[in-house]
């Protein structure tokens, strides 16, 4: 069985775009901004974000933290977002989720100006991504998509499954796999928590992709023997981080499987820094007519 290592695939992604930034820095006169908004003090998010700003200095862009007050009021929120966009030094903006209780993240995705989505969550960029015109890409799926493209591995004409309908994960990745074009033309299914029959339709994937937040739910049971499996799940348990599939029980069938942690982790934060260079692109092109 194939291990589709995520880590060493974004390690080559972040070399690719560091210097094409380096190259792109001499004629812009400035190096691409990320600028990532922080509200409260959650622990995995601090650590998302730690992980976030390391990969910004390793590519050679600059990112600032802004820490608010989990009391700060949506208003305040909004303010520091329109702060945000008038900066023509910030390219990107990343509002970490989930926000603290009695903060609605809707309003909050969408004052993000849709140029600056780097999360690609924004309606704007969403409806694009439905409609298969460029802009900025979420990128959990985005991650998804180029593993598979860098292992060659092409679901085109396949049978794939999404297990998960989250806005962020199952809904985008089932989009992408069902566009048309290279790297993509699969025949998707998208599987929930009201699918009758759901062991059933995953053992019928040639591409299984699972994203429910269930730790080790997909065992070798739920899987075609041959079958390309992604495992985009991330669930912290006693024995430490796992998937959402058991990893020995699938991969005695599955003819390749992302690790948990090492997968479709540091593919998105790879992602996120290909969007960032994305809207540095854009953002410059602009300023320099
Ligand atoms: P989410 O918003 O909680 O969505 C989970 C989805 O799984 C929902 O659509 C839910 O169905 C479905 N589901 C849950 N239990 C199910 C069951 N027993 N049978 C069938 N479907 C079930 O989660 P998410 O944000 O998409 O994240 C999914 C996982 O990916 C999490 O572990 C998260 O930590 C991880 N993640 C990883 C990355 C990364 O960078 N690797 C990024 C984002 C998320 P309903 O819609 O019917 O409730």
């Amino acid at each position: 069985m194939r291990i589709l290592d995520g880590k060493v695939t974004a390690a080559a992604i972040r070399a690719e775009i560091a210097l094409e930034a380096a190259a792109l820095e001499a004629q812009a006169g400035r190096r691409p901004g990320l600028a990532v908004l922080l509200v409260g003090d959650d622990k995995a998010s601090q650590t998302y974000v730690r992980n976030k700003e390391r990969a910004c200095r390793e590519v050679g862009f600059i990112s600032e933290v802004h820490r608010l007050d989990a009391g700060i009021s949506q208003q305040r929120l909004l303010d520091s977002i329109d702060a945000l966009n008038a900066r023509r030094e910030i390219d990107g903006i990343l509002l970490q989720l989930p926000l603290p209780a009695g903060l609605d993240s809707a309003p909050c995705l969408e004052r993000i100006a849709p140029h600056k989505d780097v999360d690609g969550f924004h309606p704007q960029n969403m409806g694009r991504l439905m409609l298969g015109l460029p802009g900025l890409r979420p990128c959990t799926p985005a991650g998804v998509m180029e593993l598979l493209k860098r292992h060659e591995l092409s679901p085109a004409g396949q049978k794939a499954v999404v297990i998960g309908r989250s806005n962020i994960v199952g809904k985008p990745l089932a989009v992408m796999l069902g566009a048309k074009g290279p790297w993509a033309d699969a025949t998707v299914t998208i599987c929930h928590s009201g699918t009758a029959d759901l062991a059933g339709l995953s053992r019928s994937a040639d591409f299984l992709f699972v994203a429910m937040g269930r730790a080790e739910f997909v065992t070798e049971e739920m899987v075609k023997p041959g079958a390309v499996v992604i495992d985009v799940g991330i669930n912290v348990t006693e024995k430490g981080l796992c998937g959402d599939c058991n990893f020995a029980s699938v991969s005695r069938v599955a003819s390749a499987l992302t690790p948990v942690p090492g997968g479709i982790g540091p593919m998105t934060i790879a992602m996120l820094l290909r969007n960032t260079l994305q809207a540095y692109k854009a953002h410059t092109q602009a300023q320099q007519n």
